[in-house]
C-alpha cells in the first residue's frame, strides 16, 4: 500500500479504504478461527466475525469492481464497524447490569481499541466539521453505558480492567478528539491552500481583459501538444484589421469592449479541444489540434464571418484577417509562427478581411468558394 504525494483526496481515500477493508477481513477471520477453538463460544462471537468477513470481503470487491461508489463503501463501512462495536458492548452491560452474579470487568470483550479506530475513521473519511459532530454523539453512546454502569457498580471500577475502560473512555479519548481537532483544521488549511493555488493558476494563465488563455498558457499548451500528441497542430492567427482606428474614433474603452466581444465570439464558436489565447494586443491566437489544412481553413473561415457580422454597439461592424499554418515534419514552432505571420501579412495585403493559409513554401489565398 503507497501513498503518494500526487495522488487525489479521492484516490488516497480509496487506496485507505482498500486496506482497511483487507485487515478487516482478515481480522474476522482471525477471530472466527480463535471462536472455533473455546469450548463454549458467546453468540456473538460465533457470529460477527464471520459475518464481519463475508461483509467486508464484499465490499472490498465491490469496491474493486465499481471504484466510484467509494462513498457508500465508506459509509457502509462505518455503520457496519459502528453496529459491531455497539451491540456487544449494549449487551454485555445490559447482561451484567440484570444478572447481579456476572461482573462486567470479567465479560466485557475486548473492543475497546476499535471505539478508537471508528472515531478516527469517522473523522478522516467524512466530511471534517460534520464528523466531528458525528464522532463526539458516537462517543457519547460509547461512553454513557460503560460510565454509568460503573458509578452503580464502584468496587468494578477499581479492578483493573475498570480503570482501564474509563482511561479508554475519558482522557485517552479526549486526546484523541484534540488530534482529530488538529487533524480537521490541518484539513481546512489545506483546502484553502488548493483553492489558492487554483485562484493564482487562473491568474497566471488568463488574459484580464477577455478572460481567454494569454500568450504564456498559449505557447504552454502548443508545446505540450508536440511533445505528447502524435495528431496534427494547426494554427490560426487572428489580427483585428484597422483597430488602432477603433481606438482613436471611439477611445481605448471601446476598443476594449470590441476585444471582449470579438474573443468571446469565438470562444463560443470554438470546439472544447482548441484552445484560443490572446497573442498581444489585438491579435489571437486558435490552437486546432488534429485537423487537415481544408478544414483548419473552413474554421478560420467561419471565424471571420462570425466576426464580421457580429455587429457592436457603437462601433458596428468589425473585421479581421487570418494567418493559418499546419505544422510540417521536422518544423520547428518558430518556423510554423514565421510561416502562420507570413500569412496574415499577405491576407493584410490583399485587403483584409480574408484567410490566407501558409503552405510549406509560399501563402496562397483561399479558394473564394469556402467563403
Ligand atoms: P491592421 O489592420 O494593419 O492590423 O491595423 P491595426 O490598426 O489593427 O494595427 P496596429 O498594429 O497599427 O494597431 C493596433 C492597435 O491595437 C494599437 C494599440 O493601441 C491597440 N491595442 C493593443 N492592445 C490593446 C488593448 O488592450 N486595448 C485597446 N483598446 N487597444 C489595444
Ligand atoms: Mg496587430
Ligand atoms: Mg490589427
Amino acid at each position: 500500500m503507497i501513498f503518494r504525494a500526487d495522488d487525489s483526496t479521492e484516490a488516497l481515500k480509496r487506496k485507505a479504504s482498500i486496506f482497511i477493508l483487507t485487515v478487516m477481513t482478515f481480522a474476522g477471520l482471525l477471530a472466527t478461527v480463535l471462536h472455533a477453538f473455546e469450548p463454549q463460544p458467546h453468540l456473538l462471537s460465533r457470529v460477527i466475525p464471520p459475518s464481519t468477513v463475508v461483509f467486508c470481503l464484499s465490499l472490498l470487491l465491490y469496491l474493486l469492481k465499481v471504484p466510484q461508489q467509494l462513498s457508500l463503501v465508506i459509509k457502509l463501512t462505518l455503520g457496519w464497524s459502528c453496529l459491531i462495536f455497539l451491540l456487544p458492548e449494549y449487551f454485555f452491560v445490559i447482561d451484567a447490569w440484570i444478572h447481579p452474579d456476572r461482573r462486567l470487568v470479567d465479560s466485557f470483550p475486548p473492543i475497546s481499541s476499535g471505539f478508537f479506530l471508528l472515531i478516527s475513521g469517522i473523522v478522516v473519511f467524512l466530511q471534517p466539521h460534520r464528523a466531528i459532530q458525528l464522532a463526539i454523539v458516537l462517543w457519547m453512546a460509547i461512553a454513557a453505558p460503560v460510565i454509568i454502569y460503573f458509578s452503580f457498580h464502584l468496587s468494578e471500577l477499581s479492578t483493573p480492567r475498570g480503570i482501564d475502560l474509563m482511561i479508554t473512555l475519558l482522557p485517552s479519548m479526549a486526546i484523541n478528539f484534540t488530534l482529530l481537532l488538529f487533524y480537521s483544521q490541518l484539513q481546512d488549511a489545506v483546502v484553502k491552500l488548493y483553492l489558492e493555488r487554483l485562484h493564482f493558476k487562473e491568474v497566471a494563465e488568463k488574459d484580464g481583459l477577455t478572460g481567454i488563455f494569454n500568450r504564456r498558457a498559449g505557447e504552454k499548451f502548443l508545446q505540450t501538444l508536440l511533445e505528447q500528441s502524435e495528431a496534427s497542430i494547426g494554427i490560426i492567427l487572428c489580427d483585428v484589421d484597422h483597430f488602432k482606428q477603433v481606438n482613436d474614433r471611439y477611445g481605448h474603452l471601446v476598443g476594449d469592449r470590441v476585444l471582449q466581444t470579438i474573443a468571446h465570439c469565438c470562444q463560443t464558436h470554438l470546439r472544447k479541444q482548441d484552445i484560443l489565447s490572446r497573442w498581444g494586443g489585438e491579435e489571437f491566437l486558435v490552437i486546432v489540434p488534429g485537423e487537415t489544412e481544408t478544414e483548419l481553413l473552413h474554421l478560420a473561415d467561419r471565424l471571420r464571418m462570425v466576426i464580421a457580422n457580429h455587429p457592436i454597439p457603437e462601433v458596428g461592424h468589425v473585421t479581421a484577417s487570418f494567418g493559418v499554418a499546419v505544422l510540417q515534419r521536422q518544423e520547428t514552432l518558430v518556423q510554423l509562427f514565421d510561416r502562420a505571420d507570413q500569412a496574415l501579412y499577405q491576407a493584410k495585403r490583399l485587403g483584409r478581411d480574408r484567410v490566407m493559409l501558409a503552405p510549406a513554401s509560399q501563402p496562397v489565398e483561399i479558394d473564394r468558394s469556402l467563403r
